[in-house]
């Protein structure tokens, strides 16, 4: 079965040929970041009209790819991000794929992109060769960690998702962000100080950081909304702390090396000692990672370590999933038939859905 996936939630524009929810037959991804480095972060005004100026070009280059790959084979669905993510962006994609779906006569199936992440490991450009299918690694503790999201995810079987752990407040991606632009490091702030982190690593290791506190949030809190303190996370205090070091100490460029490796350990440790706490409460045969800060080299480094000590394995995208593409969609639609037909052409985008919530459309 080949689906076509569409994603548009927030600042790439995306198209994907998947077939049988794990090969990729044609991926093609449009990213807005230069449109929006300017303002230091997405504009959703922006982000909408580019969207629409894209996505018909996506498309059709992703259908031309397809037909290279696979002459003869049709598309049997289209799937589409219907949230989380900005309701004008969502609305492009959401519309495309309503259109696409009605000229082909082919079922629409809504997918939620937090839980569309989590498939990435699964993506493979060839015909998966392992017997590591998603079904088969199941119970699965889940780690979406991106610009908008950090939840840890209990997956119980493939496609039940239970949020058991999130921030309270910013998301991983967005604390590096914030960072970044504090300190006048461009945007986005993850891959930069991911580089910057790890040229200062190599040459002075973890020795001399600055303690950042590592945003662990009190138990009783009722920010928790009933979620264990352990497996939650605050990530305001480490940015309010950052800030405070900034005045204080008015440090020069030759500084800015062992400040943000020192902000991105207090990150990487934070979310370490959470995935360890989840990973005690039930027996998990694999930890999935999935989300832009999943390709930060730290975070896996440290998360290999984690899921080692765990003795399952650590299952992460190749770096070109890593980040809002059409794939994760288009596979984790294979697996999700849970909004076709009527239901689906009447779907609406979902700005703040959750992993695990479905809506009837
Ligand atoms: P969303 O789906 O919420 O838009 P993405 O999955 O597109 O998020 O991820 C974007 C986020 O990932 C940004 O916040 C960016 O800074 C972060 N990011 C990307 N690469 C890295 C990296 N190497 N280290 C840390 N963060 C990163
Ligand atoms: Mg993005």
């Amino acid at each position: 079965m080949n689906i076509l996936g569409i994603e548009t939630s927030c600042d790439e524009t995306a198209c994907a040929v998947v077939k049988d929810g794990r090969e990729v037959l044609a991926n093609v991804v449009y990213t807005q970041i230069p449109l929006h480095q300017p303002y230091g972060g997405v504009v959703p005004e922006i982000a909408s009209r580019a969207h629409v100026e894209k996505i018909g070009e996506v498309i059709r280059t992703a259908m031309a790819e397809f037909a290279a790959k696979a002459p003869r084979a049709t598309i049997d669905a289209v799937a589409v991000t219907y949230g989380a993510g900005l309701s004008p962006a969502l609305i492009v994609g959401l519309n495309a794929a309503k259109g696409l779906a009605l000229a082909l006569g082919v079922p629409l199936i809504g997918v939620n992109h937090i839980e569309a992440h989590l498939h990435t490991p699964f993506l493979h450009d060839g015909p998966p060769t392992d017997e590591c299918g998603p079904e088969s690694v199941m119970p699965a503790l889940g780690l979406a960690i991106s610009g908008g999201h950090t939840n840890w995810i209990d997956l119980p079987a493939y496609g039940q998702y239970e949020i058991i752990g999130q921030t309270l407040d910013d998301a991983a991606g967005e604390a590096f962000d914030k960072a970044a632009k504090l300190l006048g490091l461009g945007y986005p702030g993850g891959p930069r100080i991911d580089k910057i982190a790890k040229a200062y690593l190599a040459e002075h290791g973890l020795a001399n950081l600055i303690p950042f506190p590592k945003g662990q949030p009190r138990e009783g809190v009722s920010a928790l909304a009933g979620l264990p303190a352990e497996l939650c996370v605050s990530f305001s205090g480490l940015k309010t702390a950052l800030l405070r070091y900034v005045q204080k100490e008015q440090p020069g460029a030759a500084d800015v090396p062992r400040i943000v490796t020192s902000y991105q350990e207090a990150i990487v440790q934070a979310v370490a000692d959470r995935t360890r706490a989840a990973l005690r409460r039930r027996a998990y045969r694999a930890l999935i990672l999935g989300g832009g800060v999943s390709l930060n080299s730290r975070v896996r480094a440290v998360l290999g370590e984690v899921a080692a000590r765990a003795k399952i394995p650590l299952l992460m995208a190749q770096p070109k999933y890593c980040g809002d593409n059409g794939a994760m969609i288009a596979g984790l639609a294979y697996y999700r038939r849970n909004l076709v037909g009527d239901a689906a052409l009447r779907l609406d985008v979902h700005p703040s859905l959750e992993a695990g919530e479905t809506v009837d459309g």
